[in-house]
């Protein structure tokens, strides 16, 4: 289902690494691969390609790294430990010396490296976590001035402008949900479990900046859908996973928040040419449209809430060619 919405709307998707087990090594990752093209074949799902990742932690290797990327790894996902979904096992100390040959290595060969840049030090609160992790993005762009950083799902107005002030080795996502809710929609008047993801949503004014600089035409800023699907039934425990299912309505939502911002023309760099561009591929030759047509998102798909559900949204997305 998730890959169904995904495949629908993406011609490409990153397939982040931290499932239960890991994509730790090239063999994970084609297993992994194998699957997905498994089930894209049998739900007739053409002219999608998952982009491989693994995950970077303590115990990767450069040798892991080497044939990871031989194997078509286009990126390794470095979690800190526990900070997020699937982060568990991830990376206690990112200047850990025997980290320094990884990060080395996918320099050498040209693996972006994606970072959840939420700091995994004890005892921090969750909306400090972002700011607190940017000592290690400078020292990482300044040690390794060739890797390729990506910053993802970037939720605050100090971290988008470290990102904006490093070389251009070093890019920024934004998610869809993240230019729309603030902490105040996750535990304001009511405790909204479906707005619960990591990091956070944050204040009013770090959803303006996210806002400005998805529209500012940059091109180290651009989209990162981090749609993260968990079942209602584990999102309305007491245990909630972080996580939004938005892939579904992403496309709309970013063409409703740039109408919003008078932006409409800079939609199509944020979402389909810079990220292509950043990761080193050839833009995607099919298009999807957008229309302006109001409808009202479901309130589940099977056994998932998406992002918006029940909301009317003023853009739909139509198929116009492959
Ligand atoms: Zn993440």
């Amino acid at each position: 289902l998730v890959l169904h919405f995904t495949a629908l709307v993406f011609a490409r998707a990153l397939a982040m690494p931290n499932l239960k087990p890991a994509i730790l090594t090239f063999k994970d990752m084609l297993r992994y691969q194998a699957a997905l093209e498994r089930v894209c074949q049998d739900m007739e799902l053409t002219g999608f390609w998952p982009l491989m990742t693994i995950k970077i932690t303590d115990d990767t290797t450069p040798e892991m790294i080497r044939m990871a990327h031989a194997a078509g790894a286009i990126a390794g996902k470095a979690y800190p430990a526990d900070v997020t979904t699937g982060s568990a096992g991830g990376i206690t100390d990112f200047y850990a010396d025997h980290l320094l040959p990884v990060y080395a290595t996918m320099e050498e060969v040209g693996m972006v490296l994606c970072l959840h840049g939420e700091t995994p030090e004890k005892g921090v609160s969750v909306l400090d976590a972002e700011a607190m992790f940017l000592t290690r993005l400078r020292w990482l762009a300044e040690t390794f001035p060739k890797l390729k950083i990506v910053f993802e799902h970037v939720s605050t107005q100090k971290a988008l402008r470290c990102v904006w002030d490093l070389p251009d080795t070093v890019a920024a996502t934004i998610t869809a949900h993240h230019l729309v809710l603030t902490f105040q929609d996750v535990i304001g008047a009511t405790l909204n479990p479906h707005h619960f993801c990591k990091p956070v949503p944050k204040m009013g004014t770090d959803r303006y900046a996210l806002r400005q600089a998805a529209i500012s035409g940059n091109p180290k800023i651009f989209f990162g859908s981090d749609s993260a699907p968990h079942l209602i039934s584990a999102k309305e425990s007491a245990d909630v996973p972080a996580g939004i299912f938005s892939a579904p309505v992403a496309l709309p939502v970013l063409a409703q928040v740039f109408e919003e911002e008078d932006a409409l023309d800079k939609l199509e760099g944020f979402t389909s040419e810079f990220g292509a561009k950043f990761y080193g591929l050839q833009p995607n030759i099919g298009t999807i449209g957008l229309v302006k047509e109001p409808w009202t998102v479901p309130e589940t798909y099977g056994q998932f809430r998406p992002f918006m559900a029940g909301e009317t949204l003023q853009w739909r997305t139509v198929e116009i060619g492959a």
